[in-house]
């Protein structure tokens, strides 16, 4: 199947990204949290482009914007998805599997404009560069701007994606921001009436599956010099406190043999879980925090607390890697004196993409860039709440430096050209091995 080229609509992605990244909560940098004011606008704004591309659009209970395209659709005719004004959501005119394509709309505070915002947007240019070749697709797809997936107003992430997927948990909605407000109340506060955590937008069995298009916020795509790659599987994590505690004492008297230097100890530490996951690919293990206590120049430190961050696409490898780091630490403490304790903080499973839907999206990167790379996401995703309620698929377009989570977060035009003519060929081909 020949890939056409999507100069125009791609150009078109370049525009609305930048006007998107103009829509903030702050002046002078981009910044936009869950059901803030900046969050409304930009619903405003991306959903015009939905409407646009022949999109029927809503708004949920949690904030997820929503464009639907029921199947069939041609250009000039009209999407018999309707609105219905008590909220209801939307009629469909007959049962019809539904593709799920998307991301997020939140972003961090001072961000880029890439991150999330790409993979909302592309699909919907895509669609509506399918609109004007008079491609109609024989099931539904629904474009998703996600209200929250960033943790930034309250410390929970993947808010959106959990209402939409039915994975709104009580846990959830007691989640207070430094004021003390409650995710439970500002989701009132927003819909003007009593929130109760929406039932799954779908069931199981009327969707295809969810395919997200992200930068990849890594270094490998550029290192390989590749425009686009497919998500394999998105990496477990287990993270948890790591205590050294020893004995503090002056540090002009007290001889080297006689100490118990928690941060001597914790140190070791350090190295031993850079050594093992670089001896470990795709393994990866960081220790970003390390408190000391008492934390004086001239005191042996006598606890040491460290943060530990453990991550792999496989459960088992993970857990085995944290087996070895633990029982590391345990010997270290002994040979030193020392007394260790591990607090696990979260634990994550990993999350193994569609083989169907990655072998798919694969075809199509070789199509339109020769080579296709297979990757490990270690970033979480809404794909990885998606999963619950449906196979999942990603692609990650390659970004500057891996730099994201950053104003300087930057992905070449003609690298979202390639991820957009991916994604046009990638719903053409699911057309062609979906039943009409
Ligand atoms: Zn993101």
């Amino acid at each position: 199947m020949p890939v056409r080229s999507c100069a125009s609509s791609s150009r078109l992605l370049v525009r609305r990204l930048a006007e998107l990244g103009r829509v903030s909560d702050e002046a002078g940098r981009l910044t936009r949290t869950f059901l803030s004011p900046a969050m409304r606008r930009a619903n405003a704004l991306v959903g015009g482009w939905m409407r646009e591309a022949g999109l029927a659009v809503r708004v949920d209970a949690t904030g997820n914007l929503i464009g639907r395209l029921e199947a069939n659709c041609r250009a000039g005719s009209p999407n018999p998805a309707r609105i219905d004004p008590l909220g209801g959501g939307v009629r469909r005119p007959r049962p019809t599997k539904t593709l799920l394509l998307g991301s997020h709309l939140d972003t961090v505070r001072d961000a880029g404009k890439f991150d999330g915002a790409l993979g909302v947007l592309l699909p919907i240019v895509a669609l509506g560069e399918l609109r004007r070749r008079g491609v109609a697709l024989p099931f539904a797809v629904e474009v998703l701007g996600f209200s929250e997936e960033e943790g930034v107003r309250f410390s929970g992430a993947y808010l959106g994606s959990k209402g939409y997927a039915g994975e709104l948990r009580t846990a959830d909605l007691k989640l207070c921001n430094a004021r003390g407000v409650s995710v439970r109340e500002v989701l009132e506060e927003f819909a003007k009436t009593k929130f109760t955590p929406p039932r799954a937008a779908h069931r199981s069995r009327d969707l295809l599956g969810y395919v997200e298009t992200h930068i990849e916020q890594g270094p490998v795509l550029e290192k390989r010099k590749l425009a686009v790659g497919v998500v394999s599987a998105i990496a477990g994590q287990t993270r948890g406190r790591l205590t050294f505690r020893g004995q503090a004492g002056h540090a002009g008297t007290t001889p080297m043999a006689l100490r118990r230097d928690a941060l001597a100890g914790a140190a070791e530490f350090v190295l031993l879980a850079e050594a093992l996951a670089r001896g470990c690919e795709p393994l990866v293990a960081t220790v970003g925090a390390v408190a000391v206590a008492p934390g004086a120049p001239n005191v042996i430190p006598g606890e040491v607390v460290l943060s530990l961050d453990v991550r792999h696409p496989r459960d088992g490898s993970r857990r085995a890697a944290l087996q070895l780091l633990l029982v590391g630490a345990k010997k270290i403490a002994r040979v030193r004196r020392l007394a260790v304790a591990w607090q696990p903080t979260q634990d994550n499973g990993a999350v193994a993409c569609s083989p169907q839907l990655t072998a798919l999206l694969e075809q199509s990167v070789r199509a339109v860039q020769r080579r296709s790379l297979s990757l490990v996401s270690g970033a979480g995703h809404d794909a990885v709440v998606l999963s619950a309620l449906t196979p999942v698929a990603m692609l990650f377009v390659r970004c500057r430096d891996g730099l994201s989570h950053h104003p300087d977060e930057f992905a070449a035009s003609a690298d979202l050209d390639v991820a957009l003519q991916v994604i046009v060929d990638f719903l053409r081909r699911l057309a062609q091995a979906s039943p009409s």
